[in-house]
């Protein structure tokens, strides 16, 4: 509730803490740049509990985007693909592409399906610190600024989403990470 209402709330992922904020709140996602001091310039991933919301956030899905889905989502994959209307400028810095991702952690899928909304989360540390893979240490960052911090332990892999550009043809591989370019080139072929 307070996450649709606009709050922060630092959650697991399968891959690092995110600070999250309603996707779709303008107001909600400044207070994530404002939290981090992070530069309003560099766009969030946002985070998706089901497959099917994909279609919401994104104008069109290329075949490739489909086949990655079906093979690494949920999971460690980011993709970037052609924005909706739906997806508030501030989210992407003002780009025509939006990244998502649909976290495969029990716990941000469970949040993100009762906050009813997407959730935009980068990781939960101020800019320039490292991603944290405890609790504690987003507390450490975020205390004060977050409403809620949810404590599962350490993260499960503390190695970042893999951030595919899919609107590129090939595709374009932005920032390595869990999921690797081999293991994306089994399924689409040519990553560049
Ligand atoms: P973080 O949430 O800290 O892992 O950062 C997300 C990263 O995703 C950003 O720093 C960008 O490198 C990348 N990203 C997100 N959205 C876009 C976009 N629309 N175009 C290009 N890169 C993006
Ligand atoms: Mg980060």
């Amino acid at each position: 509730h307070d996450l649709k209402k606009g709050e922060l709330v630092v959650f697991p992922t399968e891959t690092v803490y995110g600070l999250g904020a309603n996707a779709l709140n303008p107001k909600a996602v400044e207070k994530i740049f404002k939290a981090k001091g992070r530069p309003k310039d560099n766009p969030l991933i946002v985070h998706i509990a089901q497959k099917k919301d994909v279609k919401k956030f994104a104008k069109k899905i290329p075949a490739v985007a489909k086949k990655l889905m079906r093979r690494f989502c949920p999971g460690p994959l980011t993709l970037l693909l052609q924005k909706t209307i739906r997806v508030p400028a501030v989210v992407t810095a003002g780009l025509p592409t939006v990244a998502i991702r649909m976290p495969s952690h029990p716990i941000a899928r469970s949040l993100i399906q009762l906050a009813g909304v997407p959730i935009a989360a980068p990781s939960a540390n101020i800019a320039g610190k490292p991603s944290p893979t405890h609790a504690v240490h987003a507390f450490e960052d975020l205390v004060g600024k977050a409403t809620w911090i949810i404590d599962s332990g350490s993260a499960w892999s503390g190695v970042e989403s893999t951030i595919l550009d899919v609107t590129h043809d090939p595709p374009l591989l932005l920032r390595p990470g869990a999921v690797t370019k081999e293991q994306i080139e089994k399924v689409i072929g040519r990553v560049d």
